[in-house]
């Protein structure tokens, strides 16, 4: 048959190791495999939810190494995304900076270009390592506040529920976007 219609474009980003692929590839096989190289790699999948499927792509980017790219989104990733899954580590702080800069260059680039409201997700991973915690709960939820942004702490490695819930709030916030014009 026909293949339905791309409706979304997720953009995962992120620092390095902070587990965009292991979120990525949780919600889309439902397993967590450990390890997944350094590839860059877009994703087509459709989920059911009520009545319809609503296709959409993941693309699981890649965080450039050298310094003075920290905190880049490209202007290709701005313009192809509709909705942003910005990971961090909750065992570690620069993770943390990095998606506060990548959060605010969205916030400011999708303005410009006249989007007040570009759907974004917050995500602190790697829940399960509390006794290295850096960051703190609050200063994520605070964060995301102050941005307009959906915020969730999960564990990739533990539960396929909370990569789930991420993927499932961005879908709503992308149509609510769209709906509300
Ligand atoms: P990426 O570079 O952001 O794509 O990160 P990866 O998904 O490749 O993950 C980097 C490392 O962190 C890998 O060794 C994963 O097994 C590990 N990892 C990813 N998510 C979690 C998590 O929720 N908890 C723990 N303990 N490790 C995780
Ligand atoms: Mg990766």
């Amino acid at each position: 048959g026909n293949q339905p219609k791309v409706e979304a474009n997720i953009l995962v980003l992120g620092a390095e190791k902070v587990g965009k692929s292991a979120l990525t590839v949780r919600f889309l096989t439902r397993r967590f495999i450990g390890e997944y190289g350094d590839i860059e790699s877009i994703y087509t999948h459709s989920v059911r939810i009520g009545d319809r499927d609503v296709c959409f792509s993941i693309w699981d980017s890649v965080c450039p190494q050298a310094s003075e790219l920290q905190g880049w989104v490209s202007e290709k990733q701005l313009r192809w995304a509709d909705g942003f899954i910005l990971v961090y580590s909750i065992c570690d702080r620069s993770s943390f900076q990095l998606a506060r800069q990548q959060l605010l260059r969205i916030r400011q680039l999708k303005r410009r270009g006249g989007v007040e409201k570009a759907p974004v997700i917050l995500v602190g991973n790697k829940r399960d390592l509390q006794h290295r915690r850096a960051v703190s709960s609050e200063e994520g939820r605070l964060l995301a506040l102050s941005t307009n942004s959906g915020f969730f702490e999960i564990s990739a490695a533990e539960t396929y529920h909370g990569a789930l819930v991420v993927f499932h709030e961005l879908l709503d916030m992308v149509r609510d976007s769209r709906s509300s014009g």
